[in-house]
């Protein structure tokens, strides 16, 4: 079977819709025809100051919410990044042939430095996408299914792939990304130019999967619209009210042009209204199956202790070959 490789960083008590609609729905789907790989990326997370506890909890609660959403751990093999070395091992490798111009391109460090003031980002969060890249490169990744946020790192990933490639001989599989262009990229209900992000300034641009039902819907109701009352889907114009659409259109499995066109001669009111009811239906038993995996912490974490055996048992391979490439003397 095919490899997939993802994440999530447990940045957040709770994901959010982005994540589900961008990322977490597709891993569900691709499972069935796939050996897929889902980690909980706790190296990541530690890129921006988090204290221990809470960081202990966000791993857990995010595991949890990968199974709730319907990943099967008897088909799929999910993971606490940390729990495997191996990542941080290869990182260091593919550090020594990513040049700075190179890694000082990436977009995303640039906008998260300057969000938290340059001076207190960490080199961590500067070399954030070469870990980035070992996470992938270390199960022979076929395809990783991300948002649109994540395409300039994975370009990075498979150049690097491929320089080591050259360098040093076939050594890893260079990954196609799998970015779904209708939910790839949704947006923050308070500034819709901006994407909805964990790590938001505010929590009233976002839609946590784990919120109470009356939070969800307060939420959509207070959402930004656009000048005008015309329901119309257009990124440029109406990015609001294209946004929404984009919601609604992914839970019911229509095109948002199709979405919009059933709000001739209603408002902004009525196309909040019916995104809140959809989300929420949505949102109902998954909210239900995570309650019950987190009262039960010894079965979750008897699922990551076995994940984390058969992710070490490919990467601890792949690693092996890499050193042997590098040039690394054998330990023995
Ligand atoms: P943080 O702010 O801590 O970076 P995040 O919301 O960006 O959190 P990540 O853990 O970095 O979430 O990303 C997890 C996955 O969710 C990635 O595949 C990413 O591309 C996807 N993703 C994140 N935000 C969105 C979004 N707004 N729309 C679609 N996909 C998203
Ligand atoms: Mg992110």
């Amino acid at each position: 079977l095919p490899r997939v490789f993802s994440g999530m960083q447990p940045t957040s008590d709770s994901l959010h819709l982005g994540n589900y609609l961008g990322a977490l729905r597709q891993w569900v789907a691709v499972q069935e025809d796939h050996d897929a790989f889902y980690c909980v990326v706790d190296l990541h997370a530690i890129t921006v100051e988090v204290a221990p506890d809470v960081l202990r909890q966000r791993t857990r609660r995010t595991a949890a919410q990968y199974l709730a959403a319907g990943v099967d751990p008897d088909r799929s093999t999910v993971f606490v990044q940390s729990h495997a070395p191996e990542h941080a091992q290869l990182a260091w490798v593919l550090g020594c042939i990513t040049g700075f111009g190179e890694a000082s391109r990436m977009t995303q460090f640039k906008d998260k430095s300057v969000r938290g003031g340059s001076d207190r980002s960490s080199v961590g969060l500067f070399t954030y996408p070469i870990l980035q890249a070992a996470d992938i490169l270390l199960y022979g990744t076929h395809l990783v299914p991300v948002g649109e946020d994540q395409r300039q790192h994975l370009e990075l990933t498979r150049d690097l792939a491929q320089r080591f490639n050259a360098r040093f001989g076939e050594t890893f599989v260079v990954p196609e990304p799998y970015i779904l262009g209708s939910t790839a990229k949704i947006m923050d209900l308070q500034d819709p130019t901006a994407k909805m992000s964990k790590s938001a300034q505010s929590a009233t641009g976002l839609v946590d999967l784990l919120d109470d039902p009356k939070v969800v819907a307060k939420r959509i109701r207070s959402a930004v619209t656009d000048t005008g009352r015309e329901v119309r889907f257009d990124r440029e114009e109406k990015p609001g009210v294209s946004n929404l659409l984009g919601i609604l259109a992914a839970l019911t499995g229509a095109t948002p042009e199709a979405v919009a066109a059933g709000y001739e001669g209603k408002g902004y009111g009525d196309l909040k209204a019916d995104v809140a009811e959809v989300v929420l239906a949505e949102l109902a038993p998954f909210q239900q199956r995570f309650t019950e995996l987190l009262a039960d912490p010894a079965e979750l974490d008897r699922v990551l202790a076995a994940g984390a055996l058969r992710a070490r048992e490919v990467a601890s391979v792949t690693l092996a070959r890499a050193s042997d490439r590098v040039g690394f003397l054998p330990a023995g």
